[in-house]
């Protein structure tokens, strides 16, 4: 089912025309589905029903506070990378407890803030980093609850730069290393080991890669608990893949009754941390259609959403579908276009080279599968305020993240002291 649907011509957001939103609320504007982040959300409490397992969501997906309070309503934990994150996800209700907090670099600074907020579990990726928490948490008194993140070098067919399971990524301790670093997790006083996290990448759209990271991790488990470790917890990380074009990815039923396969008789308790799965499918951005650009090559439909509101398509190559908000007639001639922004950058595009119905100034667009890395990734280039983000939910919406205003824009900055002008 999906949530975004034309009715009587008009794409909606569950019960409430998009057009509707955009003459309140102006353009470009991120617009969520509650009842689409439900339901993905039911999809994995579903899928860990019988197992002894949790989820935790991946903020970095979609830090919006009433889109994590919403996941965190219905029971989600919250995975962080930073401490801007952690008190995002506090803000929203998620007690500390179900906090887990990964990251390649962590500050001493942000350790001891994560400890001191109580958060439940840190994934610690190299051997620095566990000397550095051991001394952060000594220094507290505290012990910390931790696991260690291995890199399982396992291919997870994604694009290069969401990729994080391969040995020449950046992440997680290599296999053949991983005793050494538990073994000196060991023995420094302040840490507890609870077990082996790991997390290969982001948009697969197949089992397979978690399959093989599972069987190496698992056989690494047996090796470790041999070396005198207690291994309680093994987390899986996220990375399930969404629709944007023709994407295939497992439903969570069959990804699930995998992983119940391969842990079977493990004795962990497993943790689930998926972020794009959970939202990306939830989240729209709409745009307007400042003008029309004829080309010798081909057409421009300039819009006023840009690469800093979705970043994606110039980051990723990402294709994202692209729907009027009025519905053409189906009859309708198509020309070929390139959707683009305003900005100064020839990689400032949403969509090349895609056929759609003609489009004139005025004209409302939407782009599909942005509720994941679209607003979060945002920034104010060109001094464009970041773009407001709406909740839908049912018939009712509202913003959950106003458009700043220039003024507001403004008012972050300061001149040094020597440059300002005496106010008359
Ligand atoms: C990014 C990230 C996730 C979430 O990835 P998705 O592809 O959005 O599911 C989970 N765990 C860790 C450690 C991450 O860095």
């Amino acid at each position: 089912m999906s949530f975004f649907t034309y009715k009587n011509g008009e794409m909606h957001a569950e019960g409430v025309a998009l057009a509707t939103i955009a003459t309140q609320v102006g353009t470009p504007f991120y617009c969520y589905s509650a009842g689409a982040l439900r339901a993905a959300w039911k999809e994995f409490a579903d899928g860990i029903k019988g197992l002894n397992a949790s989820v935790c969501y991946a903020m970095k997906a979609n830090s919006n506070l009433a889109v994590v309070r919403l996941f965190g309503d219905m029971g989600a934990g919250a995975d962080i990378v930073s401490v801007g994150e952690m008190h995002r996800a506090l803000a929203a209700g998620i007690p500390a407890g179900r906090i887990i907090y990964s990251g390649v670099g962590k500050k001493p600074s942000e350790l001891m803030a994560a400890l001191e907020a109580g958060v439940g579990q840190i994934n610690i990726e190299s051997s620095a980093e566990l000397e550095t928490l051991n001394a952060v948490a000594g220094q507290l008194g505290v012990k910390a609850d931790i696991t260690i993140r291995v890199n399982p070098d396992v291919d997870a067919k994604t694009h290069a730069k969401i990729t994080t399971g391969r040995k020449e990524n950046k992440f997680g301790i290599d296999l053949d290393l991983a005793r050494e670093a538990f073994a000196l997790a060991g023995r420094l006083p302040n840490l507890k080991v609870v077990g082996v996290a790991m997390h290969i990448g982001s948009q697969l759209t197949t089992v397979t890669p978690y399959r093989d990271a599972i069987v190496r991790v698992r056989e690494l488990i047996g090796q470790l608990r041999a070396d005198g470790h207690k291994i309680d917890r093994f987390d899986i990380g996220g990375g399930l893949g969404i629709v944007y074009a023709d994407e295939r990815p497992p439903s969570i039923a069959e990804f699930m009754a995998v992983v119940a396969r391969e842990t079977d008789g493990l004795g962990c308790e497993l943790t689930f941390e998926p972020g794009r799965r959970l939202v990306g499918e939830a989240g729209v951005l709409v745009g307007e259609v400042i003008l029309v650009k004829p080309g010798s090559a081909k057409t421009f439909v300039i819009v006023d959403a840009a690469m800093n509101d979705l970043i994606r398509p110039t980051l990723y190559e990402a294709w994202h579908d692209i729907l009027p908000v009025r519905q053409a007639r189906p009859e309708a001639a198509t020309i070929r276009c390139d959707i683009v922004g305003p900005i100064c950058e020839s990689g400032d595009f949403l969509a090349q080279n895609r056929d759609l119905p003609p489009l004139a100034a005025g004209d409302l667009i939407m782009v599909r599968s942005a509720g994941a890395y679209g607003a979060v990734m945002g920034s104010s280039y060109n001094t464009r305020p970041l773009a407001p983000e709406v909740m839908v939910d049912g018939t009712r919406f509202a913003v959950t993240r106003p458009r700043p205003t220039i003024e507001e824009m403004l008012s972050a900055e300061r001149f040094p002291p020597w440059m300002e002008k005496s106010k008359a």
